[in-house]
C-alpha cells in the first residue's frame, strides 16, 4: 500500500499526463484546460461527475458552479466538507456547448478515472447521474433505478461501496429531486461507518530478477522542461 505521499506524487504525475492529453482532438482543441479532479487524495469518499462545465473550465476545478455549490451545501448538511473528499468526473474536459460527453470520450478518458480510483483508494464512491453510474457499473441501467441504493463493485481492481445519486445539476431544477438527493445523501455518514469492503485477490507479481546495483554517479541535472511543484498543487486543490 503507497504511502500517503506515493500516493500524491502518482496523483500529480497522472495528473500531467492528463493535462497534456490530446486523445480527443475536439475536446483538446476547445478546452481551457483539463480539469482533472480536486480534494482529499486520502479520501474515504469520492464524487464522480459528468463532465466540467464553462465555470469548472476556466478555473481547472470540478464543480465551481451553481450544481457545485449545491453540493458544498449537501455535504455541509451531513458534516462534511470539500476538503474531507475527493471530486473527479467522466470526462476531464469539457464538451464544447455542455453538450453530453461521447461514447468515444468516455473511453479514452475512463483511464484516467480508474487510476484516481486505484490510487485514491475511496471506500465509498458516488456516482452523480446517469454517465458516471452507467461508466462504473459497465451497465446501461438508469440512475432514477439506481439512487440511493449502494452496492459493493469492483472498479478497475478495487472493491468499492458504488452509491449512486441523481446529479445536483439536474436537482436545481426539480424539487422533487432535490429532496431525494437530500434524503440520499443522509444515508452517506451510514455507509461510510460500515467496514471496508473485502479487496479482491490480486494475483502474486513475478519476483523481479536481480538487478546488479548501479554504480553511483553525480546526481542528474534536473529536466528543464519540468514545471514548478506549485500549479499542480493549486490544480489539485487541497492535497
Ligand atoms: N457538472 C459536472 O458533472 N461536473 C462538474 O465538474 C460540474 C458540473
Amino acid at each position: 500500500m503507497a504511502t500517503s505521499q506515493e500516493r500524491r506524487a502518482e496523483l500529480t504525475a497522472v495528473y500531467r499526463e492528463a493535462r497534456a492529453c490530446t486523445r480527443c482532438p475536439e475536446l483538446a482543441s476547445t478546452r481551457t484546460q483539463v480539469v482533472f479532479g480536486s480534494g482529499n487524495a486520502d479520501a474515504d469518499l469520492m464524487f464522480v461527475g459528468e463532465a466540467p462545465g464553462a465555470r469548472e473550465d476556466e478555473q481547472g476545478i470540478p464543480f465551481v458552479g451553481a450544481a457545485g455549490k449545491l453540493l458544498g451545501e449537501l455535504l455541509t448538511e451531513i458534516g462534511l466538507t470539500r476538503e474531507d473528499v475527493f471530486i473527479a468526473n467522466v470526462l476531464k474536459c469539457r464538451p464544447p456547448g455542455n453538450r453530453d460527453p461521447l461514447p468515444a470520450e468516455i473511453g479514452n478518458c475512463s483511464d484516467y478515472l480508474m487510476r484516481q480510483v486505484e490510487l485514491i483508494a475511496p471506500r465509498v464512491i458516488c456516482t452523480l447521474g446517469n454517465f458516471a453510474t452507467k461508466l462504473l457499473r459497465g451497465e446501461p441501467v438508469g440512475i432514477s433505478k439506481l439512487h440511493g441504493q449502494a452496492e459493493i463493485r469492483v472498479i478497475g481492481e478495487r472493491a468499492v461501496r458504488l452509491y449512486p445519486l441523481f446529479h445536483p445539476a439536474a436537482a436545481l431544477y426539480t424539487r422533487s429531486l432535490l429532496e431525494t438527493l437530500r434524503a440520499d445523501f443522509a444515508r452517506l455518514p451510514g455507509l461510510l461507518e460500515l467496514p471496508p469492503p473485502d479487496q479482491p485477490v490480486r494475483a502474486e507479481a513475478e519476483p523481479e530478477p536481480a538487478v546488479p546495483e548501479p554504480e553511483v554517479t553525480a546526481a542528474p541535472e534536473p529536466s528543464p522542461d519540468l514545471e514548478p511543484e506549485a500549479p499542480d498543487d493549486r490544480q489539485l486543490g487541497l492535497f
